[in-house]
């Protein structure tokens, strides 16, 4: 959604160039300051015209210091290539040159009150530098990101503002070392057009918003839509009667885009929007209208910094004559249009955020008093399987630690890594296993009796995977799944797959549909969302008044028992027992109201849920858990310390095995490569050096490599052609089949070993 808002964006941008556009086929176009809010939606625009307008591509180099545009915003891709520079220092670049974007700037008050020799530096000597490489490589065209601060506080007389219009600006007041610096920045560009030729255009921009800006920027629009999303109060600075005009991202784009393309050299281009000249506090209001959030409330507050409480421009407001009569340029994204558009995506950025990254409070109860049971370290995402072509890269690691919560017991990670990096696509395919098609037809067999489905009644699958368990029910079935290698192979098997999360939107569309469901299920996936609470609220607009959620999660209380920490990895988010999740749904306004031991994934539970006021009373099996947890200490710090303790040992016993293995000359290899693998090798260190390859019987693991300790996956093929003197079974959940499966090796004299909670041969 989030990225879907700035991509509909970008696609406006295109359509508005025009042909325009193509003079870029087959050129090569410098961006400074790519990681910036305005730098990444050039970067974004160029990279689309690649996709869908240009006969050739053109070449995209960024030059960014990431000092406040950030690291990982930026696509690199086979046209852009992304160069970490502070483009104030010396730097040359090799190549050819045809177009220069030179965005780089620290541009909000805020941020330039905190860089302010970096902010003189890039808008000084930055641009003389870029100006040296215009010349020096004779650019066709050059644009200069100057800004309407160069007119300072204007004389009430010239606003609009004019081009022309010489300015009422400090050089050494709160705003300087951003003004300034644009300032001689201009006069370089003047002076470079005048005694060389450069053919280069200055651009000021009033007041750009929209998506994509950092939420911390401080500016006066980001800045109110954060509060008010947050139900905080809008910080109107000072009496709010000061005036902006607001210009949404797409016109200033495409505007910038058409004055770097246009046959006018050494001129200087107002850009923005002269519909609505706007109060501060009006903008306020209408931002608390747009959002409407209760807690929201508008509050005159003194600026953070003397470049707000002292030197803080009272009005703004270009004059656009010569742009729009010269370069044809027509800002079309009116201030309501604008602001809802920003608003949506805030809204999506905001909810991502809070739901990644350190997660510090209990995702059930909101407590921030965690406790660490267990830190298996830095570690690499375990499904995201490498290529060969990776392992010259530096792999992603992220903390894998499990915290505790006292009050409502959850255990959980204490570092939620963002989902698409996980989930988009998934390696992960249900059917694999006879055990999961056993598991899945049983499972859609007795939810069909207990709950009389037949084929009018709707079952709603989360995480659907692809597609095995909603093929056995005979109603009819809608699966939801992000990765979308899974849903197109639910598809062609005749499972209706809607691909992404289970959101509001995919629910809505559901319904209006197919209608509400008399069962939501989901298997193996509730530990995986780091927003349950939002899962919760759309499963209750999903289900019929009567309907029924199961749910099927691992369960805590045999990850402690067995031992079974590799189960412990980035996906899973949460450690639930019966007692953490009947606390959970209670502050859902749901209850649940029975429970099952399953025998899946090394030990799960299957717990059924209502909304409040639901027919079914409470089955004893309920009480019967949670009355065994406590027995078992569940409900107590201690019982995840020791927990944590003995796994310690269980990586010295493992190590020692592989050592004497080693000096015996014993060869290993793996038996399975789940995600459980590469937690539990990781934290053994066990690394290629120690086993040889693992094999798979998922093909489309072959070929890839564990990330972190990187040992090669290949088919059982290799097995069979040098069978190795052991075979250590990583995906032990699987342990019967494997040792079924694999009788041949076995008469060859392969050992079959169980690495963990014992050194076992089976
Ligand atoms: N502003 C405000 N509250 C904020 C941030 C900004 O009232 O949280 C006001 C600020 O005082 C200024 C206007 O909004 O009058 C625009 O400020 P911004 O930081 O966007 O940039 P400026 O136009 O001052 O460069």
């Amino acid at each position: 959604m989030t990225d879907n808002i700035i991509l509909e964006d970008v696609k406006r941008i295109v359509d508005g160039l025009g042909t325009t556009a193509r003079q870029l086929s087959d050129q090569t176009i410098l961006v400074t300051g790519g990681a910036g809010f305005l730098g990444k939606y050039l970067v974004r625009t160029l990279q689309h015209l690649n996709k869908h307008v240009l006969d050739k591509p053109c070449k995209i180099v960024i030059l960014d210091n990431f000092i406040t545009g950030l690291r990982g915003v930026l696509e690199e891709d086979e046209t852009t290539q992304v160069l970490e520079q502070d483009i104030s220092k010396p730097f040359t670049i090799e190549g050819e040159i045809d177009y220069i974007m030179h965005a780089a700037s620290i541009a909000a008050p805020l941020m330039y009150s905190k860089y302010p020799i970096e902010t003189i530096d890039v808008g000084f000597i930055g641009t003389r530098n870029l100006l040296e490489i215009a010349r020096d490589k004779k650019v066709k065209s050059m644009l200069f990101f100057s800004t309407s601060e160069v007119y300072g506080n204007p004389d009430p007389k010239f606003i609009p503002t004019p081009e022309t219009y010489f300015g009422n600006v400090s050089c050494i007041g709160p705003r300087a070392a951003y003004d300034e610096p644009k300032r001689i920045g201009e006069t370089l560009c003047m002076t470079y057009y005048d005694q060389f030729n450069t053919p280069v255009n200055i651009v000021r921009p009033f007041n750009i918003y929209g998506p994509g800006m950092r939420l911390d920027d401080g500016r006066g629009a980001i800045n109110f839509v954060v509060a008010a999303l947050k139900g905080e109060k809008i910080p109107v600075y000072g009496d709010g009667r000061n005036t902006r005009t607001w210009c949404y991202v797409t016109d200033a784009i495409t505007g910038f885009f058409q004055v770097l393309l246009s046959n006018q050299h050494g001129e200087v281009f107002n850009i923005g929007s002269d519909e609505q000249e706007i109060e501060m506090r009006h903008l306020a209001e209408i931002v608390a209208g747009l959002v409407q959030h209760q807690d929201v409330s508008i509050h005159n507050v003194v600026g953070p910094n003397e470049a707000y409480s002292k030197a803080d421009v009272s009005r703004r407001c270009p004059d656009l004559t010569k742009i729009r009569s010269v370069i044809g340029y027509v800002p079309k994204v009116n201030l309501v249009k604008g602001l809802t558009r920003f608003v949506a995506w805030a809204d999506e950025t905001l909810k991502k955020q809070a739901t990644t990254g350190n997660h510090e409070k209990c995702r059930i109860c909101n407590n921030d008093d965690l406790q660490l049971v267990l830190s298996l370290g830095e570690s690499p995402l375990a499904n995201n399987l490498l290529v060969h072509g990776d392992l010259d890269k530096k792999e992603p690691v992220f903390p894998l630690d499990m915290v505790y919560c006292p009050k409502c017991h959850l255990c959980q990670l204490s570092y939620v890594v963002p989902p698409e990096e996980m989930f988009t696509n998934y390696l992960y395919v249900t059917s694999t296993t006879q055990t999961f098609r056993d598991h899945f037809a049983t499972m859609a067999h007795h939810l069909t009796e207990e709950f009389n489905l037949d084929e009018h009644s709707l079952v709603v699958d989360i995480g659907s995977n692809d597609g095995l368990l909603l093929k056995n029910f005979n109603t009819k079935v809608v699966g939801v799944e992000p990765a979308e290698n899974l849903c197109e192979i639910a598809r062609k098997d005749g499972v209706e797959t809607f691909c992404g999360y289970f959101s509001e939107d995919i629910v809505n569309s559901i319904v209006q549909l197919k209608g509400r469901a008399d069962l939501v299920t989901a298997n193996n996936v509730f530990a995986h969302i780091g927003n349950i609470q939002e899962v919760a609220k759309n499963v209750k607009n999903m289900l019929k008044p009567d309907g029924v959620f199961v749910i099927e999660v691992q369960y805590v209380l045999d990850t402690i028992t067995d031992l079974t920490f590799d189960n412990i990895y980035h996906e899973h988010l949460s450690y639930f027992s019966v007692m953490s999740l009947k606390d959970f749904f209670a502050r859902q306004d749901m209850g649940v109201f029975k429970a099952e031991h399953v025998e899946t994934h090394g030990g799960s539970i299957r717990v059924f849920v209502q909304k409040s006021g639901g027919t079914r009373p409470e089955h004893p099996s309920v009480k019967e858990f949670i009355e065994k947890e406590k027995i078992a200490g569940l409900d107590q710090f201690a019982t995840y310390a020791a927990f944590g303790k003995k796994i310690e040992a269980i990586r010295e016993n493992i190590r020692t095995f592989v050592q004497q293995a080693k000096q015996q000359g014993k060869s290993i290899v793996g038996y399975g490569a789940p995600a459980k693998a590469t937690t539990a090798l990781n934290f053994y260190g066990i690394t290629g050096e120690d086993i040889d390859y693992i094999v798979e019987d998922n093909p489309l693991k072959h070929d890839k490599i564990v990330p972190g300790v990187r040992i090669p996956i290949k088919s059982k093929e290799a097995a069979a052609q040098a069978p190795p003197d052991y075979m250590m079974i990583l995906a032990w959940n699987f342990a019967d089949e494997i040792v079924k499966n694999n009788e041949p090796l076995r008469q060859q004299g392969v050992q079959f070993v169980v690495p963990s909670p014992e050194v076992k041969i089976v």
